[in-house]
């Protein structure tokens, strides 16, 4: 590990200041590290993966237990960064993923996603219950159920504030002497076997380490095999309007998931009314169809789109809430090839850290992940085996 010497020089650069970047910038520079943080936009923003209000986050993640870690560490760091900027940024109101009982609905690569779901939580002790479909059309009458469904509810899910979440670890990290250059767009990496330049279309900086947590922009500024295992979609974000907010209150209404059927397109999920946000029940479901280039994506979403939404996952499913799109919103998933992180040393420069943590449920990690990558740096670029999951080397590709 070298240290910065020259008004253009720094221990570590990131590159990108969503969600990953700015954790880690904000990471580092609590830590002492000399860094320096660039996006191409104004983070937060509406032009990657990280806006639209609110994000899912539970603990107990079907996705793998190996991601539990990282989520349980991001709790603790969201509090403390509340404690910090006085900003809301993660509300426990709870979280209810719905399966048919017996059914083995897939979800982000998982077969079974409810079952890994609770073996998830009773490994690391989280606090949860196993509903019967009887048992939470009590509890939550908004949902309209068709008997044979199976929840796992854990009181300790519930949404995070994306936009909030990013400007904390900005404030945070500037507090803590982090550089941050926005609107500069980073065209070159390069690393000569002693230290990374990043040149943009403002300048050219080197350190003696870079991270490029660049979202859906990995593909085009890493290339290789990144640009090979990753793929982007547009995703579309509803908010419909309710009779009567206050049945959708986050103490009277969870976030939840919801499997209806078996096919991987059975699906939606949703939160509940807050009155600081948009005053609509917000659903979305997952989109794959077609590959999205996020400089030329469509931002608009079509009326077609939002009736779609309505009559094939709201109508039959949330009683009380209309036809009536309040607002609605595009944003991209950067997915793997099996639905997981992809996190590395750039193949051709190994002073860079590559950091593509979305496939879908990457925010809730993101406060954690941070830390993590600075550990990295910390431990002179030594992967530990909290890495290793997330490693393109995994998917034994000779990266
Ligand atoms: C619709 C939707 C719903 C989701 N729901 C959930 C959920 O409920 N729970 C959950 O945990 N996760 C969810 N996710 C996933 C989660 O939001 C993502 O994993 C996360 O936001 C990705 O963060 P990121 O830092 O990788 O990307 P971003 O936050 O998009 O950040 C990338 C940054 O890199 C910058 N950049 C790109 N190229 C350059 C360049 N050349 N030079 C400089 N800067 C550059 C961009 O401007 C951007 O600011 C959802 C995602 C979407 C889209």
């Amino acid at each position: 590990m070298t240290v910065a010497t020259s008004a253009n020089s720094y221990d570590v650069i990131v590159v990108g200041l969503g969600a990953h970047g700015s954790a880690t910038v904000r990471a580092l520079a609590a830590r002492g590290v000399t860094v320096l943080g660039i996006d191409r936009f104004s983070p937060p923003h509406a032009w990657g993966s990280s806006h639209g209000e609110t994000r899912i986050t539970r603990q107990a993640v079907g996705e793998g237990e190996a991601y539990a870690p990282l989520v349980l560490r991001s709790h603790e760091i969201w509090r403390e960064l509340e404690a910090d900027t006085k900003l809301d940024l993660l509300v426990q109101c709870g979280g209810l993923v719905l399966a048919p009982t017996g059914g083995t609905a897939k979800h982000h690569g998982h077969d079974d996603f409810l079952s890994n779901t609770i073996t998830v939580a009773n490994r690391y002790g989280i606090d949860h219950e196993v509903l019967t479909a009887t048992e939470i059309g009590r509890r939550f009458p908004q949902l309209m159920l068709r008997g044979d469904e199976r929840g796992y509810y854990e009181p300790g899910a519930g949404l995070l504030h994306p936009e909030r979440c990013i400007e904390a670890q900005l404030r945070v990290a500037r507090a803590h002497g982090a550089h941050l250059r926005t609107d500069e767009r980073v065209l070159t990496l390069d690393d000569d076997g002693s230290s990374v330049t990043v040149g943009t279309d403002k300048g050219s900086y080197r350190a003696a380490q870079a991270v490029v947590a660049a979202g859906a922009w990995i593909p085009e500024l890493a290339g290789g095999t990144f640009a090979q295992h990753l793929k982007v979609h547009r995703q579309t974000l509803h908010w419909f309007e309710a009779d009567d907010i206050t049945n959708y209150s986050p103490d009277r209404f969870p976030v939840f998931i919801w499997m209806w059927g078996d096919k991987a397109e059975d699906y939606f999920y949703g939160f509940p009314v807050e009155t600081s946000g948009t005053l609509g029940v917000k659903v979305a479901t997952e989109q794959y169809g077609s590959v999205s280039n996020p400089d030329s994506f469509d931002h608009d979403v079509s009326e077609e789109e939002q009736q779609s939404m309505y009559r094939a996952q709201v109508a039959p499913r949330l009683r009380g809430v209309g036809p009536r799109c309040i607002q609605s919103a595009a944003c991209l998933y950067t997915t793997s090839t099996d639905s997981g992180f992809l996190i590395d040393q750039h193949p051709e420069y190994p002073r860079i850290t590559v950091v593509s943590a979305c496939s879908g449920h990457g925010f809730k990690h993101s406060a954690g992940l941070g830390e993590a990558i600075c550990n990295l740096y910390l431990d002179d670029g030594k992967y530990s085996s909290a890495f290793q999951p997330f490693l393109v080397k995994r998917l034994d590709i000779g990266a």
